[in-house]
C-alpha cells in the first residue's frame, strides 16, 4: 500500500498579500506537498488548512495517514482541543508527525513533549547554518556538513524540550546564537521529529536541502506498520502468559 502524507497548515499569513505570500503563492503547504510528490515519487500526498472543516484535521485522514505534517504559527491557540487530541491519539498508536518552525509552540508539540517548548527568537534576517550533528541518522542522509540559508529568523537556545533521542540538526546564526533545530523523539508508537527553519517571510523551504532534510523525515517517521487500537491497562493474573495460545495475541 503507498505510503500516505498530509501536509496541514493554518494557512493564514501566506494566504494574505504580503512576503509569506510572495514566497509561498499557493501556500507552504503546497510547496511542501509538491516538492514531497517530486522527491517520493509513489507517495501520495494530501493537504488540509485550518479553513477546512474540522479544521482540516478529521479522524478518517488521520487514520488513512502515515505521517503528518504540521505548520502553525498565529492560530495555535485556534485548534481545538478535541483535534489536539486525535492527532496525539493517532501519534501514540504510530502515525509519524513531523513539526516544522513555529510549530514548536503548537498545542500538539507541547502536548506531546509535556513541556513549555519555549525558546528564545529574533526576526531579524540573520544568516542561519544547519549543522548536520547525527551524520549516519536516515534524516541526515545525503546532506552537506552544513546547510546555509541566506536569511531565516533567529531562534536559539535554552529550547525547553525534553531530552531528544536524537538531535541531527543545530542551527547557528549569524548573532551567535545556537539552537537544536532537527530533533528526534519517540511517542507512544509513534515517531516524531521537528525541525525550525522555515520562517514564512523567507523562501526556506524552496531549498533543495531543506526538502530532501523533510522528504527523509517523510521516510524515517513512517513506521510501515498498520495502526492498533489505544493500549489499555490490562491486568494479567499469574498464569496468563500460559493460557495464551499464539505469541502474537501476547503482544
Ligand atoms: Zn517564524
Amino acid at each position: 500500500m503507498s505510503r500516505k502524507v498530509l501536509v496541514w497548515n493554518e494557512y493564514i499569513d501566506d494566504r494574505r498579500a504580503g512576503p509569506a505570500k510572495d514566497c509561498y503563492p499557493n501556500g507552504i503547504h503546497e510547496t511542501i506537498a509538491r516538492l514531497l510528490r517530486s522527491y517520493l515519487p509513489g507517495t501520495v500526498v494530501e493537504t488540509a488548512t485550518l479553513q477546512d472543516e474540522n479544521s482540516g484535521i478529521t479522524d478518517e485522514a488521520l487514520a488513512s495517514a502515515n505521517v503528518l505534517i504540521w505548520w502553525s504559527h498565529v492560530a495555535h491557540e485556534q485548534i481545538p482541543d478535541t483535534v489536539v487530541d486525535l492527532v496525539q491519539d493517532h501519534v501514540l498508536r504510530g502515525m509519524g508527525i513531523i513539526l516544522l518552525h513555529s510549530s514548536a509552540e503548537s498545542k500538539i508539540f507541547k502536548r506531546l513533549m509535556g513541556t513549555t517548548c519555549s525558546f528564545r527568537w529574533r526576526e531579524s534576517g540573520d544568516r542561519e547554518l544547519v549543522w548536520v550533528t547525527d551524520p549516519s541518522h536516515p534524516i541526515a542522509a545525503g546532506i552537506p556538513c552544513v546547510i546555509e540559508l541566506a536569511a531565516d529568523e533567529t531562534y536559539s537556545e535554552y529550547f525547553d524540550i525534553p531530552k531528544p533521542e536524537a538531535v541531527v540538526f543545530i542551527s547557528s546564526f549569524a548573532g551567535g546564537e545556537v539552537f537544536r533545530s532537527g530533533c528526534t523523539f519517540q511517542c507512544g508508537e509513534g515517531k516524531v521529529f521537528f525541525f525550525s527553519p522555515g520562517h514564512e517571510s523567507y523562501p526556506i523551504y524552496h531549498n533543495d536541502m531543506i526538502s530532501k532534510v523533510i522528504g527523509n523525515a517523510v521516510v524515517w517517521a513512517d513506521s510501515g506498520r498498520p495502526r492498533g487500537p489505544r493500549r489499555m491497562f490490562v491486568h494479567s493474573p499469574v498464569g496468563w502468559y500460559e493460557l495464551q495460545s499464539t505469541q502474537a495475541e501476547v503482544l
